[in-house]
């Protein structure tokens, strides 16, 4: 046996591209012909999630039928997810069978206001978070949303053998039951890069991935659920950029109509970021370019990152203390970070040759500075002679040798972050000039072993590697 999910919807409140609006979003979603309507997910053809203003057009455009629908799940009271309208024409209708509408008392309440009060046909079933309801073979547990609506409710569905969290509308602080694992999470991501997000009660694109950290780690989803974006909206990116953003962190983007099968033939899922052989890959880019970002976001979905903090730093620097603070404010709360300049010369080729393909990912940030760190530490710098000298560069070579050999036979997986820093003017100062030709000369020795190269300019990154696809950019077609 199956289930099938039919997503009739799978935008926010405007859906997307927003009818009013030329944004550049809305401008891409509309020029790669992508237009979302008012998320909702129809089950087995039986049981309706959410029908907002949208849902009902949408669902004859798609030649979805309605008329089978015996259970109507509403989350919370608000125009994209509940329609009296829907009810008053189900009514006009006359072939509809009985019908059992489910939700928060306020969504019932302004629903049952479009039907006389003796309508036989239509029964509401008030509900409250930690309930528990059977209809036919679904189980649904109804769990609290953290969301701007009264008693505002998200669904977690189950038959015998299938189970789906519907997770909108949402911010990150709703739970689920101990030991619930979800073959599909449809989890909202209304607010993508719009910096809004976080006060509204919704997800934008970091609380999205970091919800996903969270939920991997409570075991709730693992690399077979599927993972699908809805609610979607204008604060996103153009959909071909948002799709790569979402298959870096394990989860997709679909049209609506898609039909979601569980536990039958078409069950699968698109290829994600975590392959089954290590991944090494370098992040280039010049000062501010966005290449930090960049890393944390190929890992963002990742509930255990071990990131590396290279710089060494005066334990008294007030301003270097607040921008390590701003980076660790960014990471998951999964992340534990590792300062490795205490750890000696080598301590850092050691970590990354020591990793086996079940340990956690490695986000190196930044390789300049741990360069910048060997480099002081040989006495590159301070050599009183030649003698001297000779010797603190037959360290550095070795401590660099051992990086690249590690980096070539490690088993796990391994982003580092490096700047550029050749194409700014030739530095008038010996020091200068030889930093430069030391990090230029480890970033192209880690690029030649590297399954990805990206480079990173004004936070926009693109692979170095012809044959690679690009993590966020566009394809060549759209
Ligand atoms: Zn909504
Ligand atoms: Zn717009
Ligand atoms: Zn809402």
């Amino acid at each position: 046996m199956s289930v099938d999910v039919t997503l009739l919807g799978t935008g926010g409140g405007a859906g997307w591209p927003h009818p009013f609006c030329t944004c550049a979003s809305c401008e891409a979603a509309a020029a790669e012909g992508e237009i979302r309507a008012h998320t909702s997910a129809l089950v087995d053809g039986v049981l309706l999630v959410d029908c907002g203003q949208d849902v009902p057009r949408s669902a004859v455009r798609l030649g979805v039928r309605l008329d089978g629908v015996r259970y109507l799940l509403v989350t919370h009271d608000h125009h994209d997810h509940a329609n009296g309208a829907a009810l008053l024409w189900r009514r006009w209708a006359d072939c509809t069978g009985p019908l059992q509408v489910i939700g928060p008392r306020s969504a019932l309440d302004s629903l049952a206001q479009w039907l006389p009060p003796d309508d036989p046909g239509v029964d509401f079933i008030p509900v409250v978070a930690g309930d528990v309801v059977q209809l036919g073979s679904y189980t649904v547990r109804v769990l609290a949303a953290e969301h701007d609506s009264e008693g505002a409710v998200i669904y977690d569905i189950a038959d015998a053998a299938h189970r789906l969290l519907y997770a909108t509308d949402t911010g990150p602080g709703f739970s689920t039951p101990l030991r619930a694992h979800y073959d599909l999470l449809l989890l909202e991501n209304s607010w993508g890069e719009c910096p809004a997000g976080e006060q509204t009660r919704h997800h934008d694109l970091a609380s999205f991935a970091s919800t996903l950290a969270r939920l991997r780690r409570e075991n709730a989803i693992d690399d077979r659920s599927r993972v699908i974006a809805v609610h979607l909206g204008h604060g996103n990116p153009a959909p071909s950029v948002l799709r790569a953003r979402l298959t870096d962190m394990g989860a997709e983007l679909v049209p609506d109509g898609s039909v979601i099968r569980l536990g039958g033939a078409l069950a699968g899922r698109p290829a994600t970021r975590r392959p089954t052989r290590p991944q090494r890959i370098l992040v280039l880019g010049g000062a501010r370019s966005g290449k930090s970002v960049t890393a944390e976001r190929l890992l963002a979905a990742d509930p255990r990152v071990t990131y590396v903090a290279t710089a060494a730093h005066a334990p008294d620097d007030d301003e270097w203390r607040d921008r390590i603070a701003a980076h660790q404010a960014r990471r998951p709360a999964g992340w534990t970070t590792l300062e490795i300049a205490a750890q000696g010369v080598d301590g850092l080729a050691e970590l990354v040759a020591g990793r086996e393909p079940a340990d956690a990912p490695v986000l190196i940030d930044c390789l300049t500075l741990w360069l910048a760190h060997v480099m002081d530490v040989v006495g590159v710098w301070t050599a009183a002679d030649d003698v001297a000298a000779k010797a603190a560069d037959l360290e550095l070579a070795t401590a660099v040798d051992a990086l690249v050999q590690a980096w070539r036979t490690t088993c796990g997986d391994v982003v580092a972050v490096s700047n550029e820093v050749g194409s700014g003017v030739v530095p008038d100062y010996p020091s200068g000039r030889r930093f430069r030709d030391e990090l230029g000369g480890l970033n192209a020795r880690l690029a030649a072993i590297s399954d990805d190269v990206l480079f990173v300019e004004a936070g926009i990154s693109r692979s170095l590697l012809p044959d690679r696809v690009t993590p966020h950019q566009p394809p060549e077609s759209s």
